[in-house]
C-alpha cells in the first residue's frame, strides 16, 4: 500500500502539474473512441501497451475477457458495453484476450476450482472457445495448448459481443467495428483476429 501512496504523491507533484489542461478538459465530460474490454489480469496494461492515456480508453475487465450472452441476466460487463455504444458513441470496440491467462489455464484444467463456486460458474462463459481453438504453434512450445485456447475465447468472445443488441445495431449502421486481439506478455506483441481469413495475424507488420 506504501508504495501506491508514494506513487500517488508523484502524480501529485509532477504529473498532475503538467497536464492540468487535459484534466481540466476531461474534469465532466469524456468521449472514447474506443471500448476496451480485456481480463482483469494485472499484467495487461492497456495505457502503456497502446500508448494511450486519460479519456482514450473506455475499458471495462473481468476474468477471461468474458462477454456473457445476451440474454435477460444483467451483468456489469454487458451494461457497460450498452452505455459505450449507445451513449458515448465509440467507433471501435476491442476484446482483447492475453497469454497465460489463468482463468483459460483454470477452464483447460478444473481442478483447483472445487473451493471457488463463483469463479468456477463465471468459467462456464468461456466454454464456447473449446469450439473455436486456433491451430498450434509450434513456437509456442508447452504454452501451445493453452495458446491456442485463449485465440479460441477471444474468437468465442467476440461472436458475444456482436450478438449484444447495441453492438448488432451499431455494426449494421456502420457506426461501430469490432476487433478481437491477443496480447502476448512475454513478447509485448498483439495479433487480431481477421474474421475473414479466420486467423489471427500480427497488428503491426515488420518492415
Ligand atoms: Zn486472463
Amino acid at each position: 500500500m506504501d508504495r501506491l501512496i508514494e506513487g500517488h504523491k508523484k502524480f501529485l507533484a509532477r504529473v498532475f502539474p503538467r497536464r492540468r489542461k487535459e484534466f481540466h478538459l476531461l474534469a465532466d465530460s469524456q468521449a472514447p473512441e474506443c471500448l476496451f474490454i480485456t481480463c482483469s489480469d494485472s499484467r495487461i496494461v492497456p495505457d502503456l501497451i497502446l500508448g494511450t492515456g486519460p479519456g482514450d480508453l473506455f475499458i471495462t475487465r473481468n476474468a477471461g475477457n468474458v462477454v456473457p450472452i445476451a440474454g435477460n441476466d444483467v451483468d456489469g460487463c454487458t451494461a457497460t458495453i450498452e452505455y459505450a455504444v449507445e451513449v458515448l458513441k465509440v467507433k471501435h470496440a476491442i476484446l482483447c484476450g492475453h497469454s497465460d491467462c489463468g482463468a483459460m489455464k483454470a477452464a483447460l484444467d478444473r481442478r483447483g476450482l472445487e473451493a471457488l463456486p463463483k469463479a468456477s460458474r463465471w468459467l462456464q462463459h468461456v466454454e464456447a472457445a473449446f469450439s473455436h481453438r486456433q491451430p498450434l504453434k509450434a513456437a509456442e512450445g508447452p504454452n501451445a495448448e493453452l495458446a491456442s485456447l485463449i485465440r479460441g475465447n477471444v474468437v468465442a468472445q467476440l461472436k458475444n459481443l456482436c450478438a449484444q443488441p447495441s453492438v448488432a445495431r451499431a455494426k449494421s449502421e456502420g457506426r461501430l467495428a469490432v476487433h478481437g486481439w491477443y496480447y502476448d506478455i512475454l513478447t509485448g506483441r498483439i495479433e487480431r483476429y481477421d474474421e475473414r481469413l479466420r486467423r489471427f495475424l500480427p497488428l503491426v507488420t515488420e518492415k
